[in-house]
């Protein structure tokens, strides 16, 4: 058995969490290979590393003296450093940090310090070897992660010294220059290693304990989903849910590795799991995995007689794409038929996508709502229970939730109703509370 852990910055914030982390890989001898993130905020109002050294490049553009800055950041490290007793020089490092820092150091350079202060003091305090993404993560002159390299070198790396530790976020370019990815992306050096040494999980180690079934700014402490597959997890993201960017899942999904999201505060819970298939006997008697959705959308209503046997939909959805407005749903009748689509991307095309409807479709009909919501119910199980959709609806139907339009994917994942923007809230706890919580 081999794991991969990725601690983020809440992870590592300061002694404690890095004692915290500690434990956690002594609990378990397969946990031999190690990712981090910079240490991160240790109360609402402290700061990040990485934005501190954003920070200070952003005063070297405009000639102000990042001298304070650069002295926190020491700090923070100097005293994580003293409370657990390392050795790591922090100053000696950021000495020479500091005599480049006007001359030849790229931002990207720069603020991928954070993540290897923090995997150097990491390394030393559990013993593993530090190896530093500049020689393992490997980016091609298309900015892309070269990913044959990258596979070979973290396999080799691992091979060689048993238990290692990585820092996240950045790796080398061909020049030799390093270079970052997109913000909070030690998830993918994380999913990259698990995928280079064929991990068995790939544990993404957080300050939640796994993903929320629904947005707990709606209802009030969700439960955390127990298992989701891949695609759940996409629609879930899709509709707007806050979970891993798919970009940072791909490598482990293209792999079938499971991906298990954990608590670090809470190490005994056992967080969300994210896998390729999973049976019905997951998630206990729940059908839905999750709940999500989004405001602001618009309808496009269209009525034509016959319009099966004129191609008017073709034509209306044709229309829409040459205005680049993508159609989230469509709901079609014999005689009629609704396209869903974002009211901020549609804009002031709208006006002249009713226009041109017209024009083209000859409509008997033509009408918009807006303010609508998407609300989806998502869940792998429900495609094999009966009478699942007349239950959403029913439940919706009895607190006055107008469904305006209704739509359900071909693979039956989920259920997705279009709602008044003003019922949006209702529609998400009503249906947490019928059939998730
Ligand atoms: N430290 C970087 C950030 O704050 C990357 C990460 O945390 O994953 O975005």
């Amino acid at each position: 058995m081999l794991k991969v852990a990725k601690f983020g910055g809440s992870s590592v914030a300061g002694a404690e969490q890095f004692e915290k982390v500690k434990n956690i890989i002594e609990a378990d001898p397969s946990r031999r290979v190690v990712v981090v993130s910079a240490a991160g905020k240790r109360s609402a109002d402290d700061h990040k590393l990485t934005d501190l050294l954003y920070l200070c490049h952003a005063h070297l553009t405009y000639g102000v003296s990042c001298d304070e800055i650069m002295l926190a950041v020491e700090q923070r490290f100097a005293e994580i450093r003293a409370q657990l007793g390392l050795r790591f020089d922090v100053e000696g490092e950021t000495e020479k940090l500091r005599a480049r820092l006007s001359r030849d150091m790229s931002v990207d350079e720069l603020v991928s310090r954070g993540e290897y202060f923090t995997s150097r003091l990491m390394a030393e305090y559990l013993g593993f070897r530090f190896v530093d993404a500049a020689d393992c993560i490997f980016f091609g002159f298309d900015g892309q992660i070269d990913r044959d390299r990258t596979d070979k070198a973290i396999a080799a790396a691992l091979a060689q010294n048993g238990r290692i530790v990585i820092p996240g976020f950045y790796g080398k370019l061909p020049t030799g220059k390093i270079k970052v990815m997109s913000r909070g992306g030690s998830d993918i050096t994380g999913a990259l290693a698990a995928a280079a040494v064929g991990a068995d999980v790939y544990e993404n180690w957080t300050d939640v304990s796994g993903i929320l079934m629904a947005d707990p700014r709606i209802v009030p402490d969700p439960r955390p989903i127990e298992k989701v597959t891949y695609a759940e997890l996409r629609e879930l993201a899709y509709m707007g849910a806050s979970v891993m960017h798919e970009e940072s899942i791909q490598p482990v999904k293209d792999k079938g590795i499971a991906l298990n999201i954990r608590n670090t505060n809470r190490p005994d819970d056992p967080g969300t799991l994210i896998v390729e298939g999973a049976d019905d006997r997951d998630n206990g008697e729940r059908f839905i995995t999750g709940i999500a959705g989004k405001r602001n959308f618009t309808i496009i209503t269209l009525a034509k007689r016959d319009m099966s046997t004129n191609l008017t939909l073709s034509r209306a959805l044709e229309i829409m794409d040459r205005y680049h407005v993508p159609v989230e749903h469509i709901t079609l009748g014999l005689d009629s038929f609704a396209l869903v689509s974002s009211s901020a991307v549609m804009g002031d095309a709208l006006y002249d996508i009713l226009a041109d409807l017209r024009k083209t479709c000859r409509p008997d009909d033509i009408r918009v709502q807006d303010d609508i919501a998407l609300v989806a119910a998502v869940g792998r199980k429900m495609s094999s229970r009966p009478g699942i959709s007349g239950r959403l609806f029913k439940a919706l139907g009895d607190v006055g939730v107008n469904i305006r339009t209704i739509a359900q994917g071909a693979d039956e994942l989920a259920i997705t109703v279009g709602v008044d923007n003003r019922d949006f809230e209702t529609a998400i706890r009503v249906l947490y509370d019928g059939f998730a919580g």
